[in-house]
């Protein structure tokens, strides 16, 4: 497994992360979802450099120009439903991309302890295709395991992208542990420090599916 950081040089990704990140700016939850949106182009354009390309012939008004045009099959899937932005800027660019959904959730018990459940999955075939999967927050590495593991009962992908936003260094531990031996990438755009007793990241920015669509009960 591979880490890649795209915060560093600073960018313009570096503003949109840290809007995401401010409590006053986080009160436009219209902002919200297109800071995630901007992102999630931002990660497109990256990981696209890591593509295969074919040749074509294009046919201008003046004559003819040979242009790289990619090759591969790409599958965006994302984990709903805070990662329904980010999933739309990943698409932005991905033009020709096959769509797939998980939904993983926590399951709280009384004394506030929680297990994710994953309960929904659609999925085209992933067999030698390119998987993306994104979930803009990597916080305990659970849910990312599960989801990951639901989605390549559907065939094994060439290579698999996981795309976040911000991880907790816990989340990242646990993903290099538990996918270490696999064709996997992972994506950041930030990595803080802690989780706190509910499993949330610190500094983070908070439950990104409220700020984006609103407090769930
Ligand atoms: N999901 C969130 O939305 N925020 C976190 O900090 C962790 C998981």
């Amino acid at each position: 497994m591979e880490l890649k950081f795209i915060n560093q040089p600073p960018s313009i990704i570096n503003r949109f992360v840290a809007e995401l990140r401010d409590i006053n700016v986080q009160t436009d939850s219209m902002r919200f979802r297109r800071n995630m949106e901007r992102i999630g182009e931002v990660f497109a354009y990256e990981i696209s450099k890591s593509l295969s390309y074919k040749q074509k012939e294009v046919r201008t008004p003046l004559g003819f120009s040979n242009e790289w045009m990619p090759n591969d099959k790409i599958v965006l899937a994302s984990i709903l439903r805070a990662g329904i932005p980010f999933h739309n800027g990943l698409l932005n660019y991905f033009d020709d991309a096959e769509n797939a959904f998980v939904s993983a959730y926590r399951k709280y018990t009384e004394e506030g302890e929680f297990e994710i459940r994953v309960e929904y999955i659609s999925s085209p075939d992933l067999t030698d295709k390119i998987l993306i999967l994104a979930d803009p927050m990597l916080a305990t590495g659970s849910s990312m395991e599960l989801s990951y593991n639901a989605l390549l009962t559907n065939g094994k992908p060439k290579h698999i992208h996981i795309v976040s936003i911000i991880a907790g260094q816990a989340g990242v531990e646990y993903i290099e542990d538990k996918l270490k031996y696999e064709p996997v990438t992972l994506w950041l755009a930030a990595l803080d420090e802690e989780l706190n007793a509910k499993s949330y990241i610190v500094p983070g920015l908070g439950d990104a599916g409220d700020l984006a669509y609103g407090a769930k009960l």
